[in-house]
């Protein structure tokens, strides 16, 4: 919201509740990739690590049974799943997300590895406004830690690396959702 993104969040509840716009889901999950890793090594053979010379972006249809397949701009404008002005938005506003969220996790000593967003139609009579209809979380970016490389993402809990809960944490500490106190607890239950 502080730089004008449009999104679905009206406010925080609680810890696990907020208060959301209903928004028509847009079938497409875009992915803004700014060092490779994942599925973008294994498809193409990219050594996981290389920074790329500029943001990558892909869209990917959403469909689970079809295991989410990577599709071009021409499939999405033939299949209507979006259309030429909302591809275009779409594109501009996940850079600028990427470029923000890039400094911003970069200040926390994280690197923005890449990350996955979704956008909705939000319905007002006959006009529509395009949001963003997603969270921002270890669960939907790669974050790896600026000076040891050490990762800080769900990929911990898929490659069966230790310390998932830590590594979780240590991302809510550092962008102040948890107290260096109850961080330090968390050290504590661990060992
Ligand atoms: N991602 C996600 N949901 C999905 C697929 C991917 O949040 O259903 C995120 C993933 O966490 C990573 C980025 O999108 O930050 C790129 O994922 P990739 O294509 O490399 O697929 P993966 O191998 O992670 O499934």
């Amino acid at each position: 919201s502080e730089i004008g993104i449009k999104n679905h969040l009206i406010k925080r509840i609680n810890m696990r509740e907020q208060l959301v716009y209903n928004l028509e889901i847009i079938p497409l999950e875009i992915v803004v990739r700014n060092v490779a890793a994942g599925s973008l090594t294994k498809r193409l053979g990219i050594k996981e690590g290389k920074l790329l010379n500029r943001p990558l972006v892909e869209f990917y249809l959403k469909n689970d049974l079809l295991n989410d397949p990577l599709v071009s701009e021409e499939h999405i404008v033939t299949f209507g799943w979006a259309s030429n002005d909302e591809i275009e938005e779409i594109l501009s506003l996940s850079l600028r997300i990427n470029d923000f969220l890039l400094g911003f996790f970069l200040s926390k000593k994280i690197r923005l590895i890449d990350l996955k967003l979704e956008f909705g139609k939000f319905w007002d009579g006959e006009e529509s406004i395009l949001m963003l209809g997603d969270e921002i979380s270890p669960d939907n970016c790669r974050l790896w830690d600026l000076n040891t490389n050490k990762k800080l993402d769900k990929d911990r809990f898929r490659e069966d690396l230790e310390e998932i809960d830590t590594a979780y944490k240590e991302v809510a500490h550092r962008l102040g959702v948890i107290s260096e106190e109850q961080f330090k607890k968390t050290l504590k239950n661990e060992i």
